[in-house]
């Protein structure tokens, strides 16, 4: 319902919203009445069902002038739900109409910027007050049921994502979840997390080392660290996705690690943590000012650990601002 929310206001998880020239309906049922003629922004109207949300569309449509055609957003509609529009709205020719409005998303204005680096300065606060707390003998659970906590307390919505708290050779899976695994000397320590407000989501991972860091930790570490900088300073509008992909990946490459750099360097942040544009060396897509994503590269060495390291950037004419504040620079704990 993202987009939903994104055209309308509308935060609740049931309904269709009927876009029709001149008008727009929102079709939702009776356990939202109230809520949704709150939150509806000018210009919506609510069309409240207490049985079928797809005899009330039907309704609303023989009601409306919207003609026989009317497309849907193919990438989130059900197999199941597809047929039970087919079924009650027999006489409509629906159309796949592709992702129209996750690309209008993409693009943030000012009022969404604000509320992601509120979201990112809420998890970077919620970070440094877990570091404090870090200790060998913790469990990888222990510490992100902490940071969720923080998370919460510092103010976030219902988180993006679970944490992903990673350590030792664990750091070198890409999306480990928490285990119970207790943190050790020597270890890489990889927390990737966000926090949510006014609906928008923050994503940041920082790596760090508990104890000294090793030679091999540190050449990593500054491996990554330089592929985030080569991406941030390949970010603005106008570049390719792919350009700012293989920004990071060049790096990667030279030193040594290309194949252990298997994913994208970023995606999009707004109402979803992925959203457009993604930014990947298969991603077609050109970055417009405004569009805020991700710049993630990392290295992952089997058996041993990995560095991984996030930010979220604003692309921009005179190139990308960097939300994300909280030092990059390779810390032990
Ligand atoms: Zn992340
Ligand atoms: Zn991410």
């Amino acid at each position: 319902m993202p987009s939903i929310r994104w055209l309308t206001g509308f935060t609740g998880s049931s309904g269709f919203l009927l876009v029709e020239p001149g008008s727009a309906t929102l079709i939702t049922d009776f356990r939202y009445e109230a809520q949704a003629s709150e939150e509806v922004c000018d210009g919506v109207s609510v069309a409240i069902t207490a049985t079928d949300l797809f005899a009330e569309l039907a309704r609303c449509l023989d009601e409306g002038a919207s003609g026989p055609r009317v497309g849907f957003e193919d990438h989130v509609l059900t197999v199941k739900d597809r047929r039970a529009l087919g079924e009650s709205c027999g006489a409509v020719t629906w159309e796949a109409a592709g992702p129209l409005v996750d690309e209008l998303r993409s693009t943030k204005d000012p009022g969404e910027i604000e509320a992601i680096s509120r979201a990112v300065r809420m998890a970077e606060s919620a970070l440094s007050e877990v570091l404090g707390i870090v200790t060998e003998g913790m469990t990888e659970t222990e510490l992100a049921a902490e940071l969720v906590y923080r998370l919460r307390r510092a103010g976030s919505e219902t988180l993006p994502f679970d944490p992903i708290v990673a350590s030792g050779p664990r750091s070198a899976l890409p999306h480990a979840h928490p285990g119970e695994r207790k943190l050790r000397e020597g270890d890489f320590l990889l927390l990737d997390f966000g926090a949510r407000v006014d609906g928008y989501c923050s994503d940041m991972t920082r790596t760090f080392v508990l104890g000294s860091a090793a030679r091999w930790q540190r050449e990593v570490h500054g491996v990554v660290a330089e592929a985030v900088e080569r991406a941030i300073a390949a970010a603005c509008a106008g570049a390719t996705a792919q350009a700012v992909d293989r920004a990071a990946r060049d790096v990667i490459v030279a030193a040594g690690y290309g194949d252990r750099f298997g994913h994208g360097t970023g995606h999009g942040v707004g109402l979803e943590v992925h959203e457009r544009p993604s930014v990947n060396a298969r991603s077609r897509e050109t970055l417009a000012s405004g569009n805020v994503v991700t710049i993630e590269p990392a290295v992952y060495l089997p058996g041993r650990g990995g560095v991984r390291l996030e930010e979220v950037v604003v692309a921009g004419e005179d190139g990308a601002a960097v939300l994300t504040g909280f030092p990059r620079d390779l810390r032990e704990l």
